[in-house]
């Protein structure tokens, strides 16, 4: 048999140019790592069958980071609240201006234009080659190697690579092939998302849940004319005849006598369901997005975990690819905390999808007095909201390899609004940090003592920390509210890349 032509690569493969490849791409170039994605699609999500369309108030500060969000603001709508509705009365508004970030809203648009901006990045990079129509279809490891089998229109050919990466979605081939298991939880309901260009009496900024036992909808705006309706799909319905355009224009003017309908654009319907793999590390592979997490549809989320997942994951596919000794270390702890991450987003949309299957009428009194009361405690709304905007994830990052640092510090786990784990506060104040170049770790000096002194220790535990870390330190004014505690104590917290904060080191001078 003649053997198959083989490339040996130089650069990471990425398997999978969904929202979560190209964004992983776009990370690991601005460390200036090469990376080839095979995807098996000749186009981006087509235009009309749009599944994600928020981006969450976390993500825009990756975009940020990314320096794309000018790009991507000219694309986007934005809403400023979501709301749950029983019949016409508010159960509870969660407000996105009131929170901690500097994004006080949430940014639509259809994942076709998500992927073609992030393609467009990723190719004005230089370091980044996209090949549509490449698909992959077997995968392996070999002398401390990834392998890949593509299938290309030229042929069937072998990749070796450094490293490689699973991006490839909820039906991931990479994950079957490196025999990681997946626990499948299901929650016995189906659900349909309609999209239409249309003209709706709603105001555009407020999404909204109507939390009907006999059949829950909601209303998303997501562009120009442009809405999305979701539904439940009912016990003996079937779902190819509950997402044609008849029996969805028919079930929308019955909830809306007044639409002016313009375009039918899409329709499908899902099971209420989510995945989770075992692990997200298997020697020189790595799954991220969809393939690693698979969310179900009706929670908004699962673009979102999987890009934060891409961010988390970036910094330290760098190092292990620029060759540091603590490489495994750093993978591993990617996927014990990405999977800490996304199990908790799991938690909370199984909670939203109990909700949409609950159809016993008493119950659903019940739920709408508990959430009307837990709308009065504007402390509850606005941490719902902070956890829908996936502004307070906590890492378990306790014992990583970037912040194994010797006794002479102390490790706290929190200081003042300093949180191990969690991403840098962001105080209301009008303050805002400045880091400096946020490819490396940073130290931020959060204690209150001199400056003199900040600076000698800070040199002294940088030299401990076993990544690269910034030379600069930040030193935010005495007086700013990223300070705490008594005089003379010197705290450091250690922010990575990403955001998050590695470890909170006190000594006292
Ligand atoms: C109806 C619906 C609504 C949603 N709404 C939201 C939302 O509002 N917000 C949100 O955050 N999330 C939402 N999601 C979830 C979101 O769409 C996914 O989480 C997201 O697309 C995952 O991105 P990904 O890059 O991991 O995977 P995918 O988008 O699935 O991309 C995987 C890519 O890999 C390619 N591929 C697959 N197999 C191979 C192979 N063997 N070789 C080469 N290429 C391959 C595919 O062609 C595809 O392009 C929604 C999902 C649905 C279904």
């Amino acid at each position: 048999m003649k053997s198959l032509p083989v490339e040996n690569e130089q650069r990471i493969a990425i398997v999978g140019g969904g929202p979560v490849g190209l964004a992983l791409s776009v990370i690991l170039a601005r460390y200036n790592v090469p990376t080839v994605i095979l995807e098996s699609r000749s186009q981006p999500t087509p235009r009309h069958e749009s599944r994600a369309i928020v981006w969450m108030p976390r993500g825009l500060e990756l975009l940020e980071w990314l320096g794309l969000k000018t790009t991507f603001d000219k694309a986007v709508v934005h809403r400023t609240a979501h709301e749950f509705q029983a019949g016409r009365r508010k159960l509870m508004t969660l407000s996105f201006q009131d929170l901690e970030s500097p994004y006080g809203y949430t940014a639509q648009m259809p994942q076709h234009d998500t992927e073609v901006l992030l393609e467009e990045a990723a190719r004005q990079t230089g370091v980044v080659e996209i090949r549509r129509n490449h698909q992959v279809m077997k995968v392996g490891e070999e002398e401390g190697q990834a392998n890949l089998t593509v299938d290309s229109p030229q042929g069937t050919y072998i990749i070796r690579a450094p490293w490689a990466v699973g991006t490839d979605g909820a039906k991931s081939t990479i994950r079957k092939a490196l025999s990681i298991p997946l626990k499948w939880r299901d929650y016995g309901t189906d659900s349909a998302v309609a999209d239409f260009e249309m003209e709706i009496n709603l105001p555009r900024e407020v999404s909204n849940i109507v939390l009907d036992p006999e059949r829950p909808y909601g209303f998303f705006h997501f562009g120009e004319m442009k809405w999305r309706f979701i539904y439940r799909l009912n016990q003996g319905e079937d779902r190819k005849q509950m997402t044609s355009e008849a029996a969805v224009t028919e079930l929308l003017r019955k909830l809306k006598p007044d639409v002016s309908i313009k375009r039918f654009l899409w329709a499908s319907a899902f099971r209420l369901g989510q995945g989770q793999s075992e692990t997200y590390r298997k020697g020189k592979w790595l799954l991220a997005g969809d393939a690693a997490h698979a969310m179900g549809p009706s929670a908004g989320a699962g673009m979102m975990i999987g890009l934060l997942g891409a961010w988390r994951l970036g910094w330290r596919l760098a190092l292990a690819y620029q060759g540091h000794e603590a490489a495994d270390a750093l993978l591993d702890d990617y996927a014990k905390e990405q999977l800490a991450a996304s199990d908790e987003i799991q938690d909370t949309n199984a909670i939203i999808f109990k909700n949409m299957a609950l159809s016993n009428p008493a119950l659903a009194r019940l739920r709408s007095t508990g959430l009307r009361m837990a709308s009065r405690i504007s402390s509850v709304s606005k941490s719902i909201t902070a956890k829908e905007a996936l502004l307070n994830q906590i890492l378990p990052v306790d014992g990583s390899a970037d912040c194994i640092i010797d006794g002479s510090w102390k490790s706290r786990k929190g200081y003042g609004s300093w949180i191990l784990g969690k991403r840098i506060p962001f105080p209301v104040q009008g303050h805002q940090l400045l880091l400096p170049d946020q490819l490396k770790h940073t130290l931020v000096s959060v204690g209150l003592n001199d400056e003199v002194e900040e600076r000698r220790y800070a040199e002294r535990l940088a030299e401990q920390v076993p990544v690269p870390v910034n030379e600069e330190i930040c030193l935010p004014e005495q007086t700013s509210p990223y300070r705490f505690g008594k005089a003379k104590s010197i705290v450091f917290a250690l922010v990575r890349p990403d955001q998050h904060v590695a470890g909170i080191f006190e000594r006292s001078v």
